[in-house]
């Protein structure tokens, strides 16, 4: 694996450089601000960094928000949720299935 990555960090290397690699990414999406990841935009990140390997609770925090917030824009979108989300945690069941 190669270091200065975010994919090695979400692997678990917390060397220097992927730490770097890791905040760099993290303030990019900070700076971009929350309301630019919604829709077809926030779609194609999330299924790109999916596509790279990335977990959904490391994307998710990367953008500031709950996976189910991310799962729920994809439906709104009439996507498939490319991911499962953990069933640890039983919030609501308010969803008409
Ligand atoms: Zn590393």
């Amino acid at each position: 694996m190669s270091h200065g990555t975010t994919t090695a960090y979400s692997l678990g290397c917390r060397c220097d450089e992927c730490r770097t690699a890791y905040s760099d990414y993290y303030r990019r999406y900070r700076e971009t601000g929350p309301r630019y990841w919604r829709g077809p935009a926030l779609i194609a990140e999330v299924t790109t960094l999916l596509e790279r390997g990335r977990s959904i609770e490391d994307i998710a925090a990367g953008l500031e928000m709950q996976p189910k917030s991310i799962a729920r824009a994809f439906r709104r979108h009439g996507v498939a949720v490319p991911f499962t989300q953990r069933k640890s945690v039983h919030s609501k069941a308010t969803g008409a299935a």
